[in-house]
């Protein structure tokens, strides 16, 4: 088995850390210098958003593919790649699916993705309807090659017909084949063990990860719950709202809140390991995760350049 799946099934504690790949070269150098000093702290693995509307396969450094192989190739980390089935064909996944492949990648999060254009998503020729038949075409063209994630939603997904409707949706894209689930964010412990609980009720057994969001901006907040058609609850809104432009003390709360959530998930006992959505940046991950005892500081990590630079001067001396 792999090493991400046997960990998670171990039930030993861990952590993975969520980035989006950088809009320009400048930001890829950045992100890998951040990978680097993230693998310090030993997360299971780090995955890489994919964006539709951009070139999210392509070579550039800016890509979703690049940024993932970056992560995995040059920094040691076990990667996983996000893929949606928004915009693209069956024939264009199998061959984005190999390419990934190609650079090592053995971890992806199959998901379905939102429309790019209007507000219906709409199935193209050839293509996946839902992320249940994208686990299925990985299974059947990849067999057992990559652990596959996908995504749950402790409130339901905004699209479904109801909450229970969206679980037994998900039970469907579990018995497709997935590993584990990783949970879009929450913003109370209740509100994700009353997920599993429902989950575990209607047979899903697979790990459940929750998706952990450190609140790191007031704008940031607000931009991303009207993506993910989210409501923040009255009892953050009376926090943030009257220091809304302390960016400081926003931080600060959204440090603390998210200790505080995943203290209370431990101690439930049905959590194991967290996913931290870092929004790429490093200060507030790094708090957390040492505050929860989750941050392993490695001091003699070797990068593989450096040990293939060892290597090579070792050759020479001969
Ligand atoms: P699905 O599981 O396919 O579900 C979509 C909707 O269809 C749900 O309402 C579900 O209940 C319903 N449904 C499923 N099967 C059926 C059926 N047989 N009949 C009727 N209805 C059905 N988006 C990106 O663009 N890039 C990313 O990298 C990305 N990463 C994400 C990571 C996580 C952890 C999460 C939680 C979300 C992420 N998203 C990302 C957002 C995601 O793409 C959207 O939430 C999208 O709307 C749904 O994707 P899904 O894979 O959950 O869809």
């Amino acid at each position: 088995i792999d090493r991400i799946q046997k960990r998670i099934n171990s039930k030993e504690k861990f952590f993975s850390l969520e980035f989006f790949p950088p809009r320009t070269a400048n930001g890829a150098v950045n992100l890998v210098s951040r990978f680097d000093r993230m693998a310090l702290g030993q997360p299971l693995f780090c995955d890489i958003t994919w964006h539709p509307a951009g070139n999210p396969a392509g070579n550039s450094p800016t890509s979703s593919m690049m940024i993932a192989s970056a992560a995995l190739n040059y920094c040691g980390l076990d990667t996983m790649l996000h893929i949606t089935c928004a915009n693209l064909n069956k024939e264009q996944i199998t061959k984005y699916l190999i390419k990934a492949k190609n650079q090592g990648i053995r971890s992806i999060l199959a998901l379905r993705g939102d429309p790019i254009n209007g507000d219906e998503w709409q199935k193209l020729e050839n293509g996946f309807n839902y992320a249940t038949d994208l686990v299925k075409h990985v299974r059947d063209e990849f067999g057992d090659y990559f652990v596959i994630a996908v995504a749950g939603y402790p409130q339901g997904h905004p699209d479904a017909e109801s909450y229970e409707d969206d679980i037994r949706h998900l039970k469907e894209k579990v018995d497709a084949g997935a590993d584990f689930i990783i949970t879009q964010l929450f913003f109370d412990s209740q509100t994700f063990l009353k997920f599993v609980k429902d989950c575990r009720d209607i047979g899903i057994v697979v790990p459940i990860i929750p998706g952990i969001f450190p609140i790191q901006g007031y704008h940031s907040l607000r931009q991303l719950v009207k993506l993910s058609k989210l409501t923040v609850p009255k009892h953050i809104t009376d926090v943030i709202d009257p220091i809304k432009d302390d960016d400081a003390a926003i931080r600060k709360f959204g440090v603390h809140n998210a200790i505080k959530i995943c203290q209370e998930l431990y101690k439930s006992g049905e959590v194991y390991g967290i996913h931290i959505y870092t929004l790429n940046r490093e200060v507030a991950s790094i708090e957390i995760l040492k505050s929860l005892g989750l941050w392993c500081e490695e001091p003699s990590r070797t990068l593989p350049w450096k040990t293939t630079a060892n290597h090579l001067r070792k050759s020479e001396d001969v």
